[in-house]
């Protein structure tokens, strides 16, 4: 039997709740000092939870892989990221509350600055506001409601970014991006990636035709460019397989979809900023009602990727500042991990395990005083794969039947 399919049998459900808080990429290296972020910060209620749960390090997908979010929180949530493929443009539809039926085709849009040439000026269109994106979309979706019998729906995501999703009979996922990745060239044309997506690759062309007619007098944004195509997976829900009644606390688009996906409710807040105030209330509102909890913190992610040392060191502190506001819930489980390192030298994810702090009454404290990369390498958990957290979880919360007789 496969694992997944062992959780299936052995979960059941019961009274005890479960928080996981995912500080998005902040796994580090040292830097200042010879230290990482995570040791440069002061956080003394962290400190404190380090001393009595077990720490740990974990590898999203698997060692030497660096993940993207999506497959880096699917294996947080439990699901095999290899297994369950999801392109961005899904993600991207589900995050903005867009409806996905299983047969409909996801795309992630970019208003782009084109010259007379069609050649790429700016493939962000000077990442327009957005408020002109809204009216921008406004202005497609009157005019292109349908082609050849397909469906188009859009959405505005923020400043030059939509979603886009067609609706229709015999479309396929698999179409190459239209997004040539650099200026001054053209855009690239859809094409079929397999028979089955003929038909969508060939609507497409001519959505991006239609799309480019209808903006031509537009600046900056008079042009659009696609990417990340693909259909909705056949995931099995949380509510299937782990018995839970999750919820997911998060404000960016992508990490709402991912958690849809595999069938958490959506639970208030949205937007472009962190509002950890608004998020740590919702959570304390909320966190009765549901048995699992996902609570997502993205700016650690963004100033690793900025390079800012000292903002994410300060994100950290702000986040330690919020954490007794949080535990004032009493989690009978609580994770505070990251989906994926995100080092402040390298500017973007990497393939450096992720440390992780498990808390419940059951856990074996360690010799750990602090929730750094050093120290959770001492931890008592050890180091495991991404997808090997979810069932520690729910053993933690007693919500797992013994194995065999
Ligand atoms: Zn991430």
């Amino acid at each position: 039997m496969e694992l997944f399919e062992l959780y299936r049998e052995i979960s059941v459900k019961n009274e005890k709740k479960i928080l996981l808080i995912v500080l998005d990429g902040i796994g580090d290296l040292p830097l200042k000092e010879d230290k990482t972020p995570l040791e440069a910060a002061k956080t003394p209620n962290l400190d404190i939870l380090a001393r009595e749960a077990s720490l740990g390090l974990h590898d999203p997908v698997a060692r030497g892989i660096t993940p993207g979010s999506g497959p880096g929180h699917l294996a947080l949530f439990g699901y095999d990221p290899l297994k369950y493929d999801v392109g961005r443009g899904v993600l991207s539809a589900l995050g903005l509350g867009m409806d996905l039926m299983p047969e409909d085709v996801a795309a992630r849009g970019n208003f782009a600055t084109i010259d007379e040439q069609g050649n790429v000026l700016d493939r962000r269109a000077g990442r327009i506001p957005t408020e002109l994106n809204k009216k921008l979309i406004g202005k497609l979706g009157t005019n292109i409601k349908e082609i050849d019998g397909v469906k188009i729906f859009l959405k505005t995501e923020a400043e030059h970014r939509f979603a886009r999703v067609l609706r229709g009979e015999g479309l396929g996922g698999a179409v190459s991006d239209t997004d040539p990745q650099v200026t001054g060239k053209s855009p690239l044309v859809p094409t079929a990636l397999n028979k089955g997506s003929e038909k969508t690759a060939e609507i497409v062309k001519n959505f991006i035709e239609k799309a480019g007619q209808i903006l031509a007098d537009e600046h900056p944004a008079n042009f659009i460019l696609l990417r990340g195509f693909d259909r909705l997976p056949l995931i099995p829900p949380v509510s299937e397989i782990f018995k839970l009644k999750a919820g997911a606390i998060a404000s960016y688009p992508m990490y709402r979809g991912v958690a849809k996906l595999v069938g958490m409710e959506i639970l208030g807040i949205e937007g472009e900023g962190e509002m950890l105030d608004e998020k740590v209330e919702l959570l304390k509102t909320k966190f009765p009602e549901y048995d699992y909890i996902f609570f997502h913190i993205k700016k650690t992610d963004s100033y690793g990727e900025d390079g800012n040392f000292d903002a994410k060191v300060h994100h950290i502190e702000e986040f330690d500042n919020v954490l007794p506001e949080i535990l004032s819930i009493s989690p009978d489980v609580l994770v505070i991990t990251g989906d994926h390192s995100t080092p402040v030298p390298l500017k973007n994810h990497s393939w450096h395990p992720v440390p992780v702090l498990l808390k419940s009454e059951f856990t074996r404290p360690d010799e750990t005083t602090r929730f750094t990369e050093k120290e959770a390498l001492k931890g008592s958990l050890g180091r495991f794969k991404g997808t090997e957290l979810m069932p520690q979880l729910m053993a933690h919360a007693l919500k797992f039947k013994k194995f065999g007789a």
